[in-house]
């Protein structure tokens, strides 16, 4: 499954951001190829149209997709030399799929601030720091590498040393590798170094709980989102302390609570939707009198590898798939109406599966 690392510095409030995502925690039965690691949260990403796919179905149960959030706590300054628990940190770092920054935009003067007063920007700045030393580390590396390999002419060697060139020039300037334009061919010469600026990224800008329903009106939320859209990065405003008491609701409490807040969903969904956007995910459903449930493919999954999320079977034994999009679906009210108006479409090997499609997978056993 597809990960977000939770990364920030100390005391800005991942620990409480952490606890809340496992808190609201999914059915962990349903999801038994999640990771099982305390410092592992698995969520379900809110989805509406589920409930309307069960309303056509009417099925036992309704299954939404789940995603991983890791806490990788720890990051200090220094840590690319080795600081703290530094190196370590990195490591974990490098196994993520995309980097939720959390930053402390609250003010209290009980929790000390590391660096002596609440400044987001400064904040972010030495964590993406302590990310472009390290990065600029392993590529340096790369790139004595790759030049002694040149001497064997193999051309490959060549368009590395130049595609690292070019990202240890903006490491240099304090810019991330995902700054740097690549093209398909220089992202795969170079992913098997798992650089940790070239993740996408978001901000949780961690507001007060007074704030949580205006969290545009703090001015450091502002700032952040000055800083974010320089970099084309999203931000997540969101109350790390209301969403641990939101957490802990359920059903109508938990509506009455946000309504009290002035919030639309919790700024967990806000997340959680926000992140999924982020790492280009798509949705697909499976409908069937069983289960109504979700499944999670990256953008551009071929029907083969969509079934391969249900099962590594369906995959290998896969013949084709009945496909019929949602919007089709839900218009036409029924499988069967879907059918007669011809809108249920038989699909082979290469057919690209689309955000909302609605899947049947034949398959050999
Ligand atoms: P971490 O070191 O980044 O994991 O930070 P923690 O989640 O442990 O938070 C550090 C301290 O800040 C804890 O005492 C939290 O209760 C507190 N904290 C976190 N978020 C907020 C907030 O929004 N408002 C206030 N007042 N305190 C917070």
């Amino acid at each position: 499954a597809l990960k977000a690392g939770i990364v920030g510095l100390p005391n800005v409030g991942k620990s409480t951001l952490f606890n809340a995502i496992t808190q609201a925690g999914a059915e962990s039965a349903n999801y038994p190829f999640c990771t099982i690691d305390p410092n592992v949260g698995v969520v379900e990403v809110p989805d509406e149209r589920l409930q309307k796919l069960a309303e056509i179905v009417v099925p036992n149960r309704i299954v939404p997709t789940a995603f991983e959030f890791v806490d990788i706590a720890g990051l200090v300054k220094g840590a690319s030399k080795g600081e703290g628990l530094g190196n370590k940190f990195l490591a974990h770092i490098r196994e993520v799929d995309a980097i939720v920054h959390v930053v402390r935009c609250f003010q209290d003067e009980n929790i000390t601030h590391v660096s002596g007063k609440v400044n987001p920007i400064d904040d972010i700045e030495t964590i993406n720091l302590e990310l472009i030393l390290a990065d600029l580390d392993s590529v340096e590396k790369r790139i004595d590498r790759s030049r002694k390999n040149m001497k064997s002419g193999d051309k490959k060697y060549a368009a590395e040393v130049e595609c690292l060139e070019k990202i240890k020039e903006a490491l240099l300037t304090d810019k991330p590798a995902r700054s740097v334009e690549l093209s398909d061919e220089e992202k795969l010469l170079i992913r098997d170094l798992h650089l940790l600026t070239i993740k996408p990224v978001l901000y949780a800008a961690n507001v007060s709980e007074a704030e949580a329903g205006n969290a545009d009106g703090n001015p450091y939320v502002q700032l952040v989102r000055e800083y974010a859209a320089k970099e084309g990065a999203e931000v997540v405003p969101i109350s790390a302390k209301v969403e641990s008491e939101i957490a802990e609701l359920e059903g109508e409490d938990r509506e009455m609570f946000l309504e009290e807040l002035g919030l639309k969903e919790s700024g967990l969904d806000r997340l959680i939707r926000a992140a999924y956007k982020l790492l280009g995910l798509y949705t697909y459903f499976t409908a069937g009198v069983q289960e109504v449930r979700a499944w999670t493919i990256r953008q551009g999954t071929k029907a083969p590898q969509a079934a391969a999320v249900i099962h590594t079977d369906f995959e290998r034994g896969f013949i084709r798939a009945e496909v019929v999009s949602y919007e089709d679906l839900v218009a036409a009210g029924s499988m069967n109406a879907a059918k007669e108006k011809g809108q249920l479409r038989l699909e082979g090997k290469d057919y690209v599966v689309q955000d909302g499609d609605v899947m049947h997978f034949r398959f050999n056993v």
